[in-house]
């Protein structure tokens, strides 16, 4: 059999089994079996496939029809052009989050400043390492309540040549925290806990239901970061919340509750849902 072949093989068991991206999926996975780049399984396809790569792949590929993610099969997933190891702690980061990054990056206004950013619920790293990849001169805090999440963004942190501006800790929210920052982002949960059994089961069986579930309403983690947020953010600061759909009415009305203003109308994402909240301190 050859790698083409392998592969071929693959994704029509997976259009069998009903998978979205039956092609794909399975050169995702030959690639991973092979330890081949996308450029060089082209080259390769003709070439006989090795008994223990087979071996690796048929592995990857139960998983795969077991209705694993192929991200969290690969362990990985890329992120505002980076690669970020996964966790069983951390969420797959989401194409969507990519507007917090753009959200923060516009209400700082770039540049070269030495400011002080803090992630909350950083997960894999993925938003505050994307922000510290753009801002040369800025060092990171990441907070997460769970260890193994934080052990991966530190992880994430060191593989993207980050770690020396990056800095992790394990705590609930800014609670911990005696300092203020010029930036605060964060991707809290945000999935009513009624609605997380009917998440995609891709969703729900794989990603960390403590990074989904946001409480009755799915607005617990929000009342607990913007009722901090006055005490962690810098006179001309900036907070960027990531929202769940429909919740810009609800997430501004607890900012200004808590005496913060709200920046505008939210950053909608590529599916046009408003997603970034841009928040500051009441000056
Ligand atoms: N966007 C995620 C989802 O719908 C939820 C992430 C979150 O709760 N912060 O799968």
């Amino acid at each position: 059999m050859t790698l083409g072949e392998a592969a071929r093989a693959a994704a029509s068991r997976f259009a069998l089994a009903g998978i979205d991206t039956p092609e794909a999926d399975a050169r995702a996975l030959v690639r991973e079996a092979f330890g081949l780049d996308a450029a060089r399984l082209i080259a390769r396809a003709g070439d006989a496939a090795d008994v223990h790569a087979l071996a690796r792949l048929e592995h990857l590929v139960l998983r795969r029809l077991g209705g694993e993610p192929v991200d969290r099969i690969l362990g990985r997933r890329e992120f505002w052009g980076l690669d970020f190891m996964l966790a069983p702690e951390t969420l797959a980061p989401r194409a969507d989050t990519e507007t917090v990054v753009q959200a923060a990056l516009d209400a700082v206004g770039g540049g070269d400043r030495p400011l002080a950013v803090l992630d909350l619920g950083v997960g894999s790293g993925c938003i505050l390492l994307a922000l510290l990849s753009e801002l040369p001169s800025a060092t990171g805090l990441g907070v997460d309540r769970s260890f193994g999440a934080a052990r991966a963004a530190r992880a994430n942190a060191e593989r993207l040549g980050l770690g020396p501006r990056a800095h992790f800790v394990v705590g609930d929210w800014a609670a911990a925290l005696g300092r203020r920052f010029d930036l605060v982002v964060s991707n809290p949960p945000y999935i009513a806990s009624a609605d997380v059994a009917g998440l995609d089961r891709e969703v729900r069986e794989h990603d960390p239901v403590r990074a989904l579930d946001g409480g009755a309403d799915g607005l617990d983690a929000y009342r607990a970061i913007v009722a901090d947020l006055p005490a962690r953010l810098n006179p001309g600061g900036a907070a960027v919340l990531e929202l769940g759909a429909g919740q810009e009415p609800d997430v501004a009305r607890l900012a200004r509750q808590a005496g913060l203003r709200v920046d505008g109308a939210a950053w909608a994402d590529l599916g046009g849902v408003p997603r970034a909240l841009v928040v500051r301190a009441a000056t």
